[in-house]
């Protein structure tokens, strides 16, 4: 089959990849659709863990195509998206719904397993979510970003009303920017350098999309609520936007960190302590907010199909990740394949 893969540091490449086959109580999905994320493109720049000739892509999601033994539950042709991941399903981690966190998972597309940059991708049977019939497969390869603003949200513990800063217009500040409305916050103002995402970002619900270098967005969530925000989502991942975060939130507010800052990164303490702040720093999520996000999707709590800026074939996988250096106006960059 025809697989996009890592080949060295900046180079993707478009190859032939054996089948996958199903082993005891995993399957086969026939991918429709898989969407580039950020982390992608960070593992290529980096060009660290991933071995040579790696299948990437973990945001999907397809049809059933084949089962492995003792697989109950599934028929095939249905459409399901997955957990990016296998886990044991049996230790501590796993019962409390931390897949993530099992010792022994294995995660798709990032060097472990093979990922969906594929025509077909294996998955455990314990990660499948179906999907409902009024959700797109486009939106199903949305879940996996979604999910990570849900988890984000989920632990900002929004009261309704509340102001809140986004920082950062990519994927992950608009996916939780849908979710923080969708959770009852009042006033959400994304923080935005690019002028390209302003219009996205305002169509997905923001009350105002402010560029940081003239206008403070702190500040814009006073103008609309009486209150610093109370709540500052970091979703960039840069030096110095922590510390942005901690000077705008408010008294007793809460910093939630999804953005992934590779360096070292100062921060003032004292600023911290004086406001009484809590700092909360998140990665990926778990099943019941996948469960929660396909719900969202189904039932019009979240429109989230604004996001998909940009539909390519498995081909075009490496010249879009070079073009994604400057990603522009691009948000979600979705692979599809021919049904
Ligand atoms: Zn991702
Ligand atoms: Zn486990």
């Amino acid at each position: 089959m025809k697989a996009a893969v890592f080949k060295r540091q900046n180079e993707m490449a478009v190859i032939e990849v054996p089948n996958p086959h199903p082993g005891a109580g995993e399957v086969v999905l026939k991918v429709h659709n898989c969407g580039i994320c950020g982390s992608d493109l960070h593992a290529v720049q980096y060009g660290v863990g991933l071995p040579q000739d790696t299948v990437m892509g973990h945001e999907f999601c397809g049809e059933i195509h084949e089962l492995g033994s003792g697989v109950e539950g599934f028929k095939l042709g249905e459409r399901v998206t997955s957990l990016p991941f296998i886990s044991c399903g049996e230790c501590d981690a796993c019962l409390r719904d931390d897949g993530m966190h099992c010792a022994r998972t294995r995660g798709l597309g990032l060097g472990q397993l093979p990922g969906a940059y594929a025509e077909y991708v294996l998955c455990g049977e314990k990660s499948l979510l179906k999907l409902p019939d009024n959700v797109s497969s486009r939106e199903g390869a949305l879940v996996e970003p979604l999910s990570v603003g849900l988890h984000g949200v989920n632990r900002a513990k929004l009261k309704p009303g509340a102001g809140v800063v986004v920082m950062g217009a990519g994927p992950i500040g608009l996916s939780t920017l849908l979710w923080a409305k969708a959770k009852g916050a009042e006033a959400v103002v994304v923080s935005e350098l690019a002028p390209g995402r302003t219009e996205l970002a305002m169509k997905l619900g923001a009350s105002a999309v402010v560029n940081p270098s003239k206008d403070s967005p702190a500040q814009k969530v006073h103008a609309l609520t009486g209150r610093p925000p109370e709540v500052v989502f970091e979703c960039i991942g840069v030096k110095s936007t922590l510390a942005s975060a901690i000077d705008m939130v408010g008294l007793h507010g809460r910093v939630v960190v999804l953005g992934v800052c590779m360096e070292p990164d100062l921060i003032t303490p004292l600023t911290c302590i004086l406001k009484e702040i809590s700092l909360e720093f998140i990665v990926g999520y778990n099943r019941n907010e996948f469960e929660e996000t396909v719900d969202a999707l189904a039932n019009g709590r979240i429109n989230a199909k604004p996001m998909i800026t940009d539909i390519i074939p498995v081909d075009q996988v490496p010249e879009m990740f070079e073009a994604l250096k400057t990603p522009g106006a691009r948000a979600k960059v979705m692979v599809e394949f021919p049904q």
